[in-house]
């Protein structure tokens, strides 16, 4: 799951945050709204985290520009007013969900992992390529009765290729997927995964391929036959 997080009290947004990450949820921050526009990706995001006091404007203007750009993406709101009125207000504004400052950190994750179950797009849980079975909710790839695990990122990288085998998939949007705008993630660590995927696909007897085309990206498909 990876969540956007918008809130401008450096304090609370490093607890939620760290507290997200240490339950395996990806997450990435934004101090305003301006910035939250910049970083919100409906392709990335299942749930939005926002806080409805920003410094340059109120978390229910920028929800509203976001429901007008389209972006389905469900929002968590945090507000600081337990006002009936106000929560009124946040349910119409296209919020699904709002969270009374202050809250407990087990509150929030529940409300976390329910809204993130929607599904803000139909994701098949077992895709197949080749002999290969990707079930992405368990980390896991299955060829015939081998089961492989992969990290967290292995299974990151996995889902963006496995969503349209044989389209390329961008080393930046790969770098997005998997690290986000304020994770740290060079380059250099798509490669360190990508290396460790091929080899486990290489170990088992896998016959698709992931392949690097230097300069574009990557794609995933089923290994040609050669014939001698
Ligand atoms: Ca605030």
């Amino acid at each position: 799951m990876r969540v956007a997080l918008v809130e401008d009290n450096p304090d609370l947004r490093s607890l939620i945050s760290n507290h997200l990450r240490s339950l395996g949820i990806h997450v990435e921050t934004a101090a305003t709204g301006e910035d939250a526009l910049n970083m919100i990706d409906a392709e990335v995001h299942n749930l939005i985290i926002l806080d409805r006091g920003l410094p340059d404007m109120e978390g229910l203007e920028l929800l509203k520009i976001l429901r007008d750009e389209k972006i389905k993406t469900p929002v968590l709101i945090l507000t600081a007013k337990d006002g009936l009125g106000d929560k009124v207000d946040g349910l119409n504004s296209g919020a699904d969900d709002y969270l009374v400052k202050p809250f407990e950190m087990d509150e929030l994750v529940a409300r976390v992992r329910a809204l993130g179950r929607r599904p803000s797009e139909v994701v098949h849980p077992v895709s197949r390529l080749g002999n290969l079975e990707f079930h992405a909710a368990e980390n896991k790839i299955t060829i015939g009765s081998q089961e492989i695990e992969l990290s967290l990122k292995e299974k990151d990288m996995m889902e963006s290729l496995m969503r349209l085998p044989g389209r390329v998939v961008s080393k930046a949007s790969l770098q997005n997927i998997l690290y986000g705008h304020s994770e740290e993630g060079s380059a250099n660590s798509i490669e360190v995964i990508l290396h460790r995927l091929r080899k486990k696909l290489m170990q088992s007897d896998a016959n698709v391929e992931v392949r690097n085309l230097r300069g574009i990206g990557y794609l995933i498909k089923e290994k040609e036959v050669k014939t001698k």
